[in-house]
């Protein structure tokens, strides 16, 4: 990633300031879940929900835009497991993951994060109980998303050729249903992209993964990794194509009562100031649980968290061609970063 010289100052200002680099640091005390060398998950003290952990790159990145691909495909690709042990260790039915890019999202410090809460049924939790309503977008604008979105995604194959893929591959049974039924924009082996006939707001996508049906916890860190890819590509895609001033990506995995059929789906939503949205946030207040005992169930499952590199690395280095692609390709995507971080600022 290339971060030029004046945007790494900023970042080491903004560093200086910023709780949560104090919290990673030590300088100030966190209830640590677990870490290793790039990430780190701590409890919120001011919890939305019973188990609301902050999950976190160690790195200070203000934006998803920022993070290099390799910590990226570190932090995606461990959500499985990181949801997997939350919920194992609170003994609960589903998980969200909630991530706010930008003020109007929601986003509230300078330190890129994902919240992640474990999910029941009857737990009281509704600020990701959606309203739908028919789809709202123009023909223009399905047109621009559906053409921009897949060459985003063979840009991306292009910078990070995938063995796997070849073409679009096929619709599963339990995704057919939600295929016939809505306007897919992209699909590949892994991943279903589709614009929603019932939405929560215009530009609304779902993300689907083609490999299983239900529960997070059981993708791979490599199918993990290349969902949250998709879907960081979609919010790019709202950035640009919907000029939306933020974005949230809002992971439901498993049952809750905001998930009534338990199935796994990441939805990306344009946000922009008074979009009606603003209810899904929490108001930061002291915890109903006490914090020692969540901490210590959770902390029982999280040896399970391992980031286990995928073979791939090695292919690569032997391919000098892929890698000069790489370089030629960086320039616009910094592009697009610049673009993003300045729509933030405003
Ligand atoms: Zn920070």
């Amino acid at each position: 990633m290339q971060i030029t010289p004046e945007v790494k100052a900023q970042l080491e200002e903004q560093k200086k300031q910023c709780v949560f680099c104090k919290l990673i640091s030590g300088e100030m005390e966190a209830k640590k879940v677990f870490e290793d060398n790039i990430v780190i998950g701590m409890l919120d003290i001011y919890p939305a929900k019973k188990g609301h952990v902050l999950y976190m790159l160690k790195e200070h990145y203000p934006i998803m835009p920022y993070i290099p691909p390799d910590e990226f495909k570190h932090f995606f690709g461990l959500v499985p497991k990181v949801c997997g042990a939350i919920k194992e260790g609170l003994v609960t039915t589903g998980a969200n993951l909630f991530i706010a890019n930008g003020f109007v999202a929601g986003q509230k410090a300078a330190h890129f994060l994902a919240n992640v809460f474990p999910r029941d049924n009857g737990d009281g939790f509704f600020n990701f109980l959606f309203k739908l309503r028919d789809n709202t977008l123009t023909e223009e604008q399905i047109k621009m998303l559906g053409h921009n979105f897949p060459l985003m995604m063979n840009n991306h194959f292009t910078r990070n050729p995938a063995e796997w893929h070849k073409g679009k591959g096929e619709v599963p049974n339990f995704l057919k249903e939600i295929y016939e039924s809505s306007i897919p924009i992209y699909e590949d082996e892994k991943v279903l992209c589709i614009l929603p006939n019932k939405e929560l707001i215009g530009g609304h996508i779902e993300i689907y993964s083609k490999l299983e049906e239900k529960f997070i916890e059981k993708l791979s860190i490599e199918d993990s990794s290349h969902l949250f890819f998709t879907a960081s590509f979609a919010a790019t895609a709202l950035f640009e194509g919907l000029k939306a001033q933020g974005t949230n990506i809002i992971l439901k995995s498993g049952f809750s009562d905001d998930n009534k059929e338990g199935k796994l789906c990441v939805h990306v939503l344009p946000r922009s100031e008074n979009d009606g949205l603003q209810g899904m946030m929490w108001e930061p207040k002291p915890p109903k649980d006490e914090l020692d005992v969540v901490l210590k169930k959770i902390k029982e499952e999280v040896w399970k968290i391992k980031y286990v590199e995928e073979k791939k690395v090695e292919e690569k280095k032997r391919e000098p061609e892929v890698i000069k692609i790489k370089v030629e390709k960086k320039e616009s995507s910094s592009d697009e970063i610049r673009k993003a971080l300045e729509r933030i600022k405003n």
